[in-house]
C-alpha cells in the first residue's frame, strides 16, 4: 500500500513538473497585405516559407539550442527567400542598390549587435550578431561593417545577388508616385524578425531588412537600432518590429514594450496594445511587432491591414497569419 501510495506520488510528480517551455515567433513584414492583393499561389508561397522558418527556429530550441541560435536559424532561410524585404530580395535604394540593416539582442546578458547599410554579407543576421561577439562594439555601418565581416569570415557576394526583379519594379512604381507627391505611409513593409525562448529560459531578438524602397542619403531605418526595433531582456520580453522605421526610432517602440512590463508592471498584451495600437497609431506610425515574454506568451500586435507572422507555441502547435481578421 505504502509502495503504491508512493508510485502514484511519484506519478503526480512527474506529471506536476512541466517541460521547459521553448516558444518562438517571427514576422516578415507588415503593411497593405490585403485578399485581393495576393494570388493563392503568392499566399500560399508565404504560408510555406513562414512555416519553414519557424520549423527551422524551433527545431534548435527543442535540441536544448539558445534562443539566440534559434532567432538566426530561423531568419537565415528569410534572408534567403525572395519573398523578403531581407538579404536576397531586398528592396531597393533610388539609386538601385540594396543597402541592408540588421540587428540582434540576448535577453540573458544584454549583449546586441548591428550593422547598418551593408551591401555584400550575405547574410546580414550573422553580421549583426559577429558584431555582439567578436567585436568591442554595438552598431557598424557601410563599408566598414562589410570589411568587418568578410574578416569574421561571414560569405561576400555581389550586391546584384540581393536585387530581384520584382523589387525592380517596385522601386519603379515608387520613384513614379513620388513624383506625383503621394505618401510613403502607403507601402509595404517586408523586414523579417524573430523571437525565442529557450529551454534555460534565456530570450533573444533578431531583425533584418531592406529598410524603405526608394531610400536615400544612407537612411537607416529602426532595423538595425537597439530599443527601436529590437529589443530582448530575460526579466520581460523579447521584440522585433516592422513598419515605418523613422516613427520607430522616435518611439523607441521595441524598448517601450520593455519599460511598460518592467516599470508599469503591464502585461506584454497590454505593453504591445498601448504601443502599437494606441501610441504608434496615434503618432500616425504603422507597422507591427511580434513579441514573447518570459513565460512563453507571444503577442503580434499590427495596425496595417495585415502582417506575415507565425509562432510555434509551448504546446509545439504551429500558427501562421497574413491577414488582419485571421
Ligand atoms: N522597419 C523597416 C524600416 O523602416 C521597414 C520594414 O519594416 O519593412 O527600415
Amino acid at each position: 500500500m505504502r509502495l503504491l501510495l508512493l508510485h502514484s506520488l511519484l506519478l503526480v510528480g512527474c506529471a506536476a513538473s512541466p517541460q521547459p517551455k521553448v516558444v518562438l515567433a517571427i514576422h516578415g513584414g507588415a503593411g497593405t497585405i490585403l485578399r485581393e492583393n495576393l494570388t493563392a499561389e503568392a499566399e500560399a508561397a508565404y504560408r510555406a516559407a513562414l512555416e519553414h522558418s519557424l520549423r527551422a527556429g524551433h527545431a534548435v530550441l527543442e535540441a536544448g539550442g539558445s534562443a539566440m541560435d534559434a532567432v538566426e536559424a530561423a531568419i537565415l532561410p528569410m534572408e534567403d527567400s525572395p519573398l523578403f524585404n531581407a538579404g536576397h530580395g531586398a528592396v531597393l535604394t533610388h539609386e538601385g542598390h540594396c543597402e541592408l540593416d540588421a540587428s540582434v539582442m540576448d535577453g540573458a546578458s544584454g549583449g546586441a549587435g548591428a550593422v547598418a547599410g551593408v551591401r555584400t554579407v550575405r547574410h546580414p543576421i550573422r553580421a549583426a550578431r559577429a558584431v555582439m561577439e567578436r567585436s568591442p562594439h554595438v552598431l557598424l555601418s557601410g563599408a566598414g561593417a562589410d570589411t568587418f565581416a568578410g574578416e569574421q569570415g561571414l560569405e561576400q557576394v555581389d550586391n546584384a545577388y540581393f536585387e530581384t526583379e520584382r523589387r525592380r519594379r517596385q522601386l519603379e512604381r515608387a520613384i513614379a508616385a513620388q513624383a506625383r507627391g503621394e505618401d510613403l505611409g502607403t507601402l509595404k513593409f517586408g523586414t523579417v524578425g524573430c523571437v525565442a525562448l529557450d529551454q534555460a529560459g534565456h530570450l533573444a531578438a533578431g531583425t533584418s531588412t531592406g529598410g524603405m524602397t526608394n531610400k536615400r542619403w544612407g537612411r537607416i531605418g529602426d532595423s538595425p537600432i537597439i530599443a527601436a526595433g529590437t529589443w530582448a531582456d530575460d526579466d520581460t520580453c523579447a521584440v522585433s518590429g516592422t513598419g515605418w522605421g523613422e516613427f520607430f526610432i522616435r518611439a523607441a517602440v521595441a524598448h517601450d514594450i520593455h519599460a511598460r512590463m518592467a516599470y508599469g508592471g503591464l502585461t506584454l498584451a497590454e505593453a504591445c496594445d498601448q504601443v502599437i495600437l494606441e501610441d504608434l497609431t496615434a503618432a500616425g506610425g504603422s507597422g507591427g511587432v511580434i513579441a514573447l515574454d518570459h513565460a512563453g506568451r507571444v503577442a503580434a500586435p499590427f495596425n496595417t491591414p495585415g502582417m506575415y507572422r507565425g509562432w510555434i507555441d509551448a504546446e509545439g502547435r504551429v500558427e501562421v497569419h497574413i491577414y488582419g481578421d485571421e
